[in-house]
């Protein structure tokens, strides 16, 4: 049940994160704070296909 995904900063779209998810626990689409190194700052990171 789970898929790897990629996480973009909102900022600078910058693809920061390789990660995965449970499609059971997290059918929607993914956002959470990460450090973003080109911002230099916690931004809103989100899932991208
Ligand atoms: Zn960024």
């Amino acid at each position: 049940m789970r898929v790897n995904i990629t996480l973009e900063c909102t900022e600078c779209r910058e693809k920061t994160y390789l990660t995965s998810k449970n499609k059971r626990n997290n059918p929607d689409r993914l956002e959470l704070q990460k450090y973003c190194p080109r911002d230099r700052k916690v931004t809103l990171h989100r899932e991208t296909k």
